[in-house]
């Protein structure tokens, strides 16, 4: 029997007559899967509450923050205690630096560190600081990589000049974008022409090192390695932009998984525990370059919040002290390979690749194939993922409402939430 969902349907069509698409984030629209979006009045734990009463074992994570599920305990005490200690003060504060020197214990890469209120903000500083510090206007990016909804990032390969990037929204001018240049992710040659021919005019290379916004495009590590030794040789800056990896795959993001120092790094989503947070941080030279201490303006009305600093302070503290990674890891290593079993019973191609506690199901391509670059995402992926999120969401369980986003696991999740989301997919199948 279908779900009644008339309320969410009602708020839709009037959120439609005041909101662009009805919503403050496109991908919440459903326009990728087609659908009514389903409007979520409550979350606790692993599961969140639609208006109509219906509820959902939420995979899709609010995209990615909530590492210990909805209404964790410790944080949610620590934002009732900021809460009673006044929610914005404007001024300097204790609680930013307890995050900053946890952060700094954690990414030693980081040593000094700005907040801000947004991954995209965190994208946006980092890239500023990169020009001023080199003296270079070009930026570097991969066709693949999102890093937020900063004018000079919302470009794609262009077809004409080869390199030079097109913009890929409206209202991007031509002049912008062409200061970004785009190169193939896990391609071994293609950033190398273009460090060979700008090289002298690059300011930084931005990358995500796991690429987790056009699915779950995992790189190969020889390959991140080298891409930041081409970039050191032409004097550029790397750019981890770890804003999705940042504490999701370990206390010390990618950088840390790697063993590398990326000259800057960007960070949200875990780091504010669910609060609107981003940070930049790295280099000790390159962050005094910014205002007051140095010539680069940035600055923030709500920039590092009382409420905000301490719900990711509880969230890191918490991580540090509980260690969940090994675990997640390996609760998302066996739900990954349990659906490719599923699967293959059901005769469907399918291979989930997964990365710590993410994982994004692909559909219709060879399997046992890595697919590490948008080229090779299967033709066939949008319109099976789209029937299967339906069936899904029908079932009670809230995959990421778009076939190119991932989804996520929290330590909330049971086992027995897990094997029923196995069980159920295997129906959807
Ligand atoms: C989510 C994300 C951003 C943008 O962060 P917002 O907080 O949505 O502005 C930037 N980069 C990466 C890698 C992201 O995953």
């Amino acid at each position: 029997m279908p779900m009644n969902i008339s309320k969410s349907q009602i708020l839709f069509e009037r959120s439609k007559a005041l909101s662009p698409g009805g919503v403050h984030s496109p991908v919440r629209a459903f326009r990728g899967v087609g659908g009514t979006p389903r409007f979520i009045a409550r979350a606790q734990g692993s599961k969140l509450f639609d208006v109509d009463g219906n509820s959902y074992i939420d995979f899709c994570n609010a995209w990615g923050p909530m590492i210990f599920g909805h209404q964790d305990a410790e944080i949610r005490e620590e934002v009732e205690k900021a809460l009673s200690d006044g929610w914005s003060l404007g001024t300097a504060e204790p609680y930013s630096l307890a995050l900053a020197e946890l952060v700094h214990e954690c990414v030693p890469a980081v040593e000094k560190i700005r907040f801000v209120n947004s991954g995209t903000e965190a994208v946006m500083s980092a890239l500023r600081v990169a020009r001023a510090a080199t003296g270079r206007n070009l930026i570097l990016k991969f066709d693949g990589c999102y890093h937020g909804h900063v004018d000079s990032m919302l470009v794609r390969a262009g077809s004409g000049l080869a390199e030079m990037a097109s913009p890929d929204s409206a209202g991007v001018s031509k002049s912008v974008a062409n200061e970004t240049l785009v190169a193939p992710l896990d391609d071994d040659q293609g950033y190398k022409d273009i460090f060979a021919k700008h090289g002298s005019q690059i300011a930084a290379v931005i990358l995500e090192p796991i690429p987790a916004n056009n699915g779950l495009l995992l790189q190969r590590e020889s390959w991140i390695r080298e891409v930041m030794a081409e970039a050191k040789r032409h004097g550029s800056l790397v750019i981890f932009d770890e804003v999705i990896t940042g504490f999701r795959v370990g206390l010390g993001g990618m950088a840390g998984a790697l063993g590398v120092r990326p000259d800057l790094l960007t960070y949200g989503k875990v780091i504010g525990g669910g609060f609107p947070v981003g940070a930049f941080g790295g280099r000790k030279d390159l962050l005094d370059l910014v205002a007051p201490s140095g010539p680069v303006y940035q600055a923030g009305t709500l920039s590092a919040n009382p409420v905000a600093m301490r719900a990711g302070l509880a969230m890191v503290k918490k991580l540090k002290r509980t260690n969940p990674y090994q675990d997640l890891r390996t609760k998302a290593e066996n739900l990954s390979r349990a659906l490719e079993k599923k699967a293959s019973t059901k005769g469907v191609s399918l291979t989930v690749q997964n990365a710590s506690s993410m994982f994004w199901t692909v559909f219709g391509g060879e399997n046992s194939t890595t697919v590490r670059n948008i080229s090779k995402i299967p033709a066939a992926h949008k319109e099976i993922y789209t029937h299967g999120f339906h069936k899904m969401l029908d079932r009670g369980f809230y995959m990421a409402p778009s076939a190119f986003e991932v989804s996520f696991l929290s330590t909330a999740h049971t086992q027995a939430e897990l094997d029923s989301f196995v069980e159920a997919f295997g129906e959807s199948l």
